[in-house]
């Protein structure tokens, strides 16, 4: 094969794999082909995108007006607020929890077994004491052994990762009930992080959702870029306050030249996609997707147990169906992610009722 047969060959290869793309919570329904002649640049944001900096073959500006959004949609107040495109939800994870560790260096950092396999990476790799808690059946953390765990070290400041959604079943660590163990537990230094990869561009648009943003006490959030919001590129939304990042006050934070960012050189491409994203999907875009996303999902869990009698399940204000885990040619099929004995399907945007159909009718019959 010449070059141009080796990347034809490559092309299908990639187009068919994503036609039966089911496991994996990506929307694969954006058009960035306007964004197309920015590759001719070189392009590169290293820094803080509201530090300044001599490279200015940059898209700070653009980056900075996509943050703002995300920012304004958590309700977050623009002066206190900081952060970047990050490459993806697991580095606004390390960008969050590291913050939280130089914030208390003789803190312990606390998780749940279905955090995300990010989280152990990081902990390991900032060298973070750490107590990995288990969870119950829906995936939520397990708050009285959460409580244990912080009396038993109330000497020292919690650094708490919560999942804003879990990458199996979309269960969310209530922050309400973590505050209160940490209060009867007797802690006054903690700092939260969220990790919302993919609720975090969900839960937004529902009114009835547990309150995990700016307006509560998080001091940190991580979401994916090329999850709910859609990118060819993986990036993410990294936030957090202000206070943490340069440690003074936010108004003196604005004007410091500072560099929070985990890489050097970072993409300028995908804060461009975000913005995009955002000018041309928009708030009310977002807002159908979600809304039609949470709808299907509900029609999956009731195909699976009407049409079949599987006990598909779905945690509240979930875009994950789980079901028993299906044999591996199925998994490989429908490129199913799995865990131990369950499987799941993320309801994105391009997963319409006859393509969950296709996959749930076909899991059905040749699975089990
Ligand atoms: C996907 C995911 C991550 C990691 O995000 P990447 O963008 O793949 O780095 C972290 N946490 C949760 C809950 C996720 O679902």
């Amino acid at each position: 094969m010449n070059v141009d047969q080796k990347l034809d060959a490559l092309y299908e290869q990639l187009k068919s794999a994503q036609a039966r793309f089911s496991g994996y919570p990506c929307n694969t329904h954006f058009d960035y082909s306007k964004l197309y002649r920015f590759l001719n640049f070189v392009v590169n944001n290293v820094g803080d995108p509201f530090g300044s900096t001599n490279y200015q073959v940059n898209t700070h500006e653009i980056e900075r007006e996509a943050l703002s959004f995300f920012i304004e949609l958590l309700h977050g107040k623009p002066e206190n607020i900081r952060g970047y495109i990050s490459n993806g939800g697991t580095e606004g994870n390390l960008f969050g929890l590291n913050l939280g560790f130089e914030r208390f260096p003789e803190g312990i950092i606390y998780f749940s077994a279905r955090s995300h396999y990010s989280i152990k990476k990081i902990v390991n790799l900032i060298r973070a004491p750490y107590r990995e808690i288990p969870v119950m059946p829906n995936g939520e953390i397990d708050y009285e052994l959460l409580c244990v765990q912080l009396k038993k070290n109330n000497d020292k400041p919690a650094i708490i990762n919560l999942n804003i959604g879990t990458t199996m079943a979309g269960a969310i660590d209530k922050q309400t009930t973590i505050l209160e163990a940490l209060r009867s537990s007797g802690i006054k230094n903690y700092y939260l992080h969220g990790d919302a990869a993919l609720s975090g561009m969900v839960l937004p648009f529902i009114n009835t959702a547990p309150i995990f943003d700016f307006r509560s006490e998080i001091d940190s959030l991580s979401i994916s870029g090329h999850k709910f919001i859609g990118s060819p590129l993986p990036c993410g939304i990294a936030l957090a306050r202000a206070e943490h990042i340069i440690g003074s006050e936010p108004n003196i934070a604005y004007v410091r030249i500072i560099d929070s960012t985990i890489s050097g050189s970072r993409n300028g491409i995908t804060p461009l996609m975000m913005w995009y994203a955002i000018q041309t999907i928009g708030r009310q875009g977002f807002l159908e997707n979600a809304k039609q996303c949470l709808e299907n999902t509900e029609y999956a869990v009731k195909y699976f147990n009407q049409q079949y009698s599987i006990p598909a399940w779905k945690n509240e204000h979930s875009i994950t169906v789980v079901f028993p885990r299906p044999n591996e040619n199925m998994v490989q099929k429908w490129q199913l992610a799995t865990h131990e004995d369950i499987a799941h399907i993320v309801i994105m945007p391009q997963a319409d009722k006859s393509f969950l159909r296709s996959v749930i009718d076909d899991v059905a019959k040749n699975g089990y």
